[in-house]
């Protein structure tokens, strides 16, 4: 039988949506259990209008109890949190230990926004003019709109929502139609937590939904985070239709190695890195930078690591889980093609993996290629799959030129013992994300996530204080309590004396 996701608006899963749907896959299996409605215009319609009514309550609850509610969401993720991993381990692939560790890095923002009373305090100065003081505050923007994509169904998410709640704004969430079923069950947490029904609504859709919030008047930010051309389309059209916009795009991660460098921790890392969450992450290392002399002994020991990788069910203890659907699969097979095709050596094929796991699973083994070169696709472009470059570079000046003149600014990462040359690279490279012997350096909650050039378009990153200003709006207030010393006509620009 064929499970049916649904729409969660206004504390209710919500079946009567427009017809509409889409498969969702078991990429271990392959096989299409689930459908998930995808919303029409009107639709999406109906679930602002219950965000905007709920809106105007959410926002006069004191920040005490929003905040104890966030608390109570965070207590019973704790105790939810392997149900959840195994929702997502389901729908996306990923490993059970992998999908445990996005729903702990998403959580950290939860904690993050537990303690927002004093990120929201704002400023206060006594008499600035004669009897005058002024001061500032931060006020929720009200129904924000949270697209997010497959490859981290909960933290992605969590990125954002738990700063807009604790905000007072109240969200719609329209997750990916590739593993919808994360969205739903954190609803269901929220609503358990005390979370008033349409503060946190689910639309699930695609193109129609997501072009449906972006020119919605009552929708006043976007937060998205997925490929480059659609975050450039959502800034775009969410900016020319008033909206606060913040649209997280695609990545390609350098991992440049000096020579100085353990190259054992070095290969480890690149192989974690690489083929972690089978490289479905935008944090994943794609391409090692190998500074000469280094080169034949860094890509030895990663390809003589790289056949301990177990792949398979991710509910079977393996390492790597497969791609999320056929069609992603074959797509990053294509680049393993392409990559053989222009002259790259493989030095590792993943085309025919042996898989712990169904035939009809969406597999593709880890694959290594050595020698590539800049002008090759599986350079240039994001793959987004479990494909390893080296690229071989004469020198630590090389290594920087190639990373500040790609297209994409995400993460990136040295692996050196010279911490000049560390400090050196932390400041010259343009990126918005640097490890120093950490292959994968997603920030903390409390620092804010984002990269640089096409791999964000606005201004704000994600978490962090940036995020806390992203959801609210300042104003300055300017107040005098009069008294009769304050008469009298003065028709001049108001000045502090
Ligand atoms: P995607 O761009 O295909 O989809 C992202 C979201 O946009 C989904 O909700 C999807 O339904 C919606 N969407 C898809 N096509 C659309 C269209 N034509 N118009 C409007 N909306 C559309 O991305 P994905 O495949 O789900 O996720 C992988 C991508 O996300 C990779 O490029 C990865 O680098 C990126 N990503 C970036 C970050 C980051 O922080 N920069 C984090 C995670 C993922």
């Amino acid at each position: 039988m064929t499970t049916r996701i649904t729409h969660f608006v206004g504390g209710q899963t919500w079946p009567e949506a427009s017809g509409r749907t889409a498969p969702v896959y078991d990429p271990a299996t392959g096989v299409a259990g689930k459908v998930v409605d995808l919303a029409s215009r009107g639709d999406v319609d109906v679930a602002v209008s219950v965000a905007v009514k709920a809106f105007k309550e959410w926002r006069e609850v004191s920040l005490t109890k929003r905040i104890q509610i966030l608390f109570s969401f965070r207590e019973l993720l704790n105790t939810r949190k392997e149900e959840l991993a195994a929702i997502i381990t389901a729908e996306h692939g990923k490993v059970l230990s992998d999908a445990l560790g996005e729903i702990t890095r998403g959580q950290e923002v939860v904690e993050f926004a537990c303690g927002l009373g004093h990120l929201l305090k704002g400023g206060f100065s006594e008499q600035v003019s004669g009897g005058v003081d002024v001061h500032s505050v931060r006020q929720p923007l009200g129904v924000v709109g949270i697209i997010s994509p497959f490859n981290f169904p909960a933290m992605v998410p969590m990125w954002f929502f738990p700063i807009a709640l604790a905000a007072g704004n109240t969200v719609i969430l329209k997750p990916s139609e590739k593993d919808p079923s994360a969205a739903n069950f954190i609803a269901g947490l929220l609503k358990e937590a005390g979370l008033p029904d349409g503060v946190f609504n689910v639309v699930h859709g695609d193109k129609e939904a997501v072009d449906a919030l972006l020119e919605h008047p009552d929708v006043k930010s976007i937060s998205f985070v997925g490929s480059t051309p659609i975050a450039q389309y959502i800034y775009e059209t969410g900016t020319k239709n008033k909206k606060r916009v913040q649209a997280l795009g695609g990545a390609k991660n350098h991992m440049l190695v000096l020579p100085d460098a353990d190259l054992d921790l070095a290969a480890d890392q690149a192989i974690n890195a690489g083929f972690g969450s089978a490289g479905e992450r935008c944090m994943a290392i794609s391409v090692v930078l190998a500074v000469d002399p280094i080169g034949d002994e860094l890509v030895k020991k990663i390809a003589e690591k790289m056949p301990q990788l177990r792949v398979g069910d991710g509910r079977r203890g393996c390492d790597m889980g497969p791609l999320v659907t056929g069609a992603h699969r074959d797509k990053v097979k294509g680049y393993v093609e392409a990559g053989v095709a222009s002259g790259a050596t493989l030095v590792i094929d993943g085309r025919n993996p042996v898989v712990d796991g169904e035939s009809g699973g969406f597999w593709l083994g880890p694959t290594l290629f050595d020698h590539v070169k800049t002008d090759m696709s599986i350079y240039t472009d994001e793959i987004f799959g479990p494909v390893l470059s080296v690229v071989r570079v004469n020198s630590y000046e090389e290594g920087v030129a190639l990373i500040n003149a790609h297209e994409y600014g995400n993460g990136t990462a040295i692996f050196t013992n010279d911490g000049g040359a560390a400090r050196r690279f932390q400041n010259e490279i343009e990126v918005g994300m640097i490890g120093i012997n950490v292959p994968i350096p997603v920030p903390v909650a409390y620092y804010s996530f984002g990269g640089w050039k096409s791999s964000l378009f606005g201004d704000s990153h994600a978490h962090g204080t940036e995020g806390v200003h992203f959801f609210t709006r300042g104003k300055v207030i300017t107040s005098r309590w009069l008294d009769p010393s304050h008469g009298g006509i003065n028709l001049g620009f108001p000045t502090q004396n």
